[in-house]
């Protein structure tokens, strides 16, 4: 009989290990935030000043960016991913960056912590298979029109290749709705916690498009059952090269946590 499904050495009961010191999955709830884009060194050093006061573990931050139009900016590459390390080394967080890529792969590796796989890249199989062998956590964004099976599908194919710290990340998908971006899908977050052995973390930001409902979008993943959050912040958010309406500004990040918090003692987690 056909198998397809890997009989994990995973439980959930174990969280994954991002850095010394930092694990996913356990009784905390892990905040990663940062820019849409590096942009520069001072934009990206403020946010890692921001999120490390509020308690952020992990700088986030694209330097390869999938732009809906190639005519747009499209990030900094090789100079971003160093803006980005050595923002987050300053003030002691791991670095979140998406591998657009193979190509990206040993770059992105070198200078992050956690590798990304964005939402239209969640079916790339020999991206999937790639990040399989390194020896780095992964986190699979959602495919934006993908369901739930495929998306924990495509988590085995990474898993298959011998990496099983894979983080699923709930990023939004496309519904009939106009006035939002996307629409956060809490079932799916409920439904692959129940289903896999990953932790599942929630992005507001893109689930949502707007800044002014990042905070309750995340209150809501994490009553859902997430692990952590992956937050859009920007110093001047009407400024931000990509991304800025759904990007918090930087004070609103402790906001966030206060908000986070309640929900999360609620369901017997802490930020
Ligand atoms: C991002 O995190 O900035 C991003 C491009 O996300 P997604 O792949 O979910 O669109
Ligand atoms: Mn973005």
């Amino acid at each position: 009989m056909e198998t397809n499904v890997l009989e994990h050495t995973l439980r959930k009961a174990e969280p994954i290990r991002i850095t010394d010191g930092l694990e996913i999955g356990g009784e905390a709830i892990v905040l990663m935030a940062g820019p849409c884009s590096v942009e520069d060194d001072a934009t990206t050093r403020a946010a890692a000043e921001a999120v490390y006061r509020a308690g952020g573990k992990v700088l986030r931050g694209g330097a390869f960016k999938p732009r809906t139009s190639p005519y747009v900016f499209q990030g900094l590459g090789l100079d971003g991913l160093r803006i980005l390390r050595d923002a987050a080394d300053e003030f002691g967080l791991a670095v979140i960056t998406e591998a657009l890529g193979i190509e990206h792969l040993e770059a992105v590796c070198e200078h992050a912590d956690i590798i990304q796989i964005g939402s239209r890249n969640m079916q790339h199989f020999p991206l999937l298979w790639a990040v399989g062998e390194v020896d780095k956590p992964v986190l699979l964004k959602r495919g934006f029109m993908s369901t739930v099976t495929e998306w924990l599908m495509a988590a085995e194919h990474i898993a298959s290749r011998g990496n099983e710290r894979i983080i699923l990340c709930e990023r939004g998908i496309r519904t009939f709705g106009t006035e939002t971006r996307n629409t956060l899908d809490t079932n799916a977050i409920a439904l692959a916690n129940l289903e896999s052995p990953w932790p599942v973390i929630g992005d507001p930001s893109h689930a949502t498009g707007r800044a002014d409902l990042v905070i309750p979008a995340a209150r809501a993943a994490i009553a859902a059952g997430a692990d952590g959050l992956l937050v859009e912040v920007h110093p001047n958010p009407a400024r931000a090269l990509s991304d800025g309406d759904q990007s918090l500004p930087l004070e609103r990040l402790v906001e966030l946590v206060e908000e986070v918090g309640r929900v999360a003692r609620a369901v017997g987690r802490r930020i």
